[in-house]
């Protein structure tokens, strides 16, 4: 195949174009800010992502994988080629809003999107922006990208970019199961007749003793953190029923499975000791942890360098999680973070909402936008990145480690 224009020119184009959008982008981002939905409820969100990408002659698949907020949308160049896809995370965290930045990948992956329909005719390829919604486990059934993993996989690459307060462009986490226990009891006069009732409270506060007892004795990686949703109504009567959501995580998917089953047990455990039932389930989709391709990590490093922009060292694990992992497990990914706050601004955090709306925020979204055209640009134009990559993978697959 021969090109008579070079990566290097189309990737000036992309930036041309990715800066003419800039007030559109920036308009749309702080429009999603304002909206503050939570997973799964993306109505506003997913409406305005769609319009933009419909306006600029995307084909666009609403209703993705029986979600109403998850899309598809596809903008065709030549025949043959690869398909590269841009990941659009849409959700806010309940009670906080936009504490993660959710409005910045969001908008960075359908800019990128964008920029790329106006050179992707000359090329040969597709390029995709999937609407992925319910990132955040705070909603039931959370994983949007695990729901509609069958509809992501007609991509062979799968890129976001997640703002931070850091430049990074590889990570490794740790997988995440979400799990709910319901503590049945028996309702009674706490004062006058407690002897004729049974405290589900208790069960769900000994439950917690118990999984801290558990902490000394499970591996180092291993995160455990819960809350009691429900507890009861009043101090005058038992409370006939608690509610704890739990998350644990671990590296490794066996040793997750492990202490999983030590966590239920502590559950059971406090329910015989207090008389009451518990019934275990989860309520979210598993995480796994996350595989960044290392050819596509390269490619966007170089991108994002020759922008002028400085790649900070990677700590040594992210303890989070986020479904790109299940993602990243079956098609060649990556994950880069970009500073939009101060360093050692958290994640979750009002601090973090706050940038997500300004000036240095706005900055990050389009050095994401434009890393993320320009390695699509590489893809495009250089078969021999393209076999590599996809050699990564397949060495991956091949259980060479879990995480590179
Ligand atoms: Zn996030």
């Amino acid at each position: 195949m021969v090109y008579f224009m070079s990566a290097k020119d189309y990737k000036a184009r992309v930036i041309v174009e990715l800066d003419k959008m800039r007030d559109r982008l920036v308009e749309m981002a702080e429009a999603i800010h304002s909206y503050n939905e939570v997973g799964y409820k993306e109505y506003e969100t997913s409406k305005l992502l769609i319009t933009e990408l419909k306006r600029h002659g995307f084909e666009v698949t609403p209703n993705v994988a029986e979600m109403s907020t998850a899309f598809k949308a596809v903008y065709r160049g030549k025949e043959g080629g690869i398909k590269v896809a841009f990941l659009s995370e849409m959700d806010a965290l309940p009670g906080l809003g936009h504490g993660c930045g959710h409005n910045i990948i969001g908008v960075a992956s359908v800019g990128a999107g964008i920029a790329l329909s106006k050179v992707i005719s000359e090329l040969n390829g597709n390029v995709m922006v999937f609407g992925t919604p319910a990132e955040e486990a705070a909603v039931d059934l959370a994983g949007g990208k695990v729901r509609m993993l069958g509809v992501i996989k007609e991509a062979d690459v799968a890129m976001l970019v997640h703002p931070s307060d850091r430049n990074l462009v590889t990570t490794k986490n740790v997988c995440r199961e979400a799990l709910k226990f319901e503590f049945r009891g028996k309702a009674a006069h706490a004062g006058s007749s407690p002897h004729l009732g049974i405290n589900a409270l208790d069960a769900a506060m000994n439950m917690f003793n118990l999984v801290n007892s558990l902490r000394q004795h499970l591996k180092s990686d291993v995160r455990i953190h819960g809350v009691i949703v429900n507890g009861g109504s009043s101090p005058n009567v038992v409370p006939d029923y608690a509610v704890v959501k739990m998350y644990v995580r671990a590296i490794e998917k066996n040793y997750l499975d492990e202490t999983i089953e030590k966590v239920k047990n502590c559950a059971r455990g406090a329910a015989l000791g207090t008389g009451t039932t518990v019934e275990i389930s989860s309520y979210a989709m598993r995480y796994l942890n996350i595989v960044c391709n290392p050819t596509l990590s390269e490619l966007f490093r170089m991108n994002w360098e020759s922008l002028g922009l400085v790649v900070d060292e990677p700590p040594e694990r992210n303890y989070g999680s986020t479904d790109m992992g299940n993602v990243s497990q079956e098609l060649p990914s990556i994950h880069p973070y970009v500073a939009i706050a101060p360093k050692g601004t958290p994640g979750h955090s009002v601090a973090l909402r706050e940038a997500a709306k300004s000036k240095t925020g706005y900055d990050g979204l389009i050095f994401a936008a434009k890393g993320l055209a320009m390695t699509a640009v590489d893809l495009f134009t250089q078969p021999l990145q393209v076999r590599k990559m996809r050699e990564d993978f397949a060495e991956f697959k091949r259980g060479k480690s879990i995480d590179y």
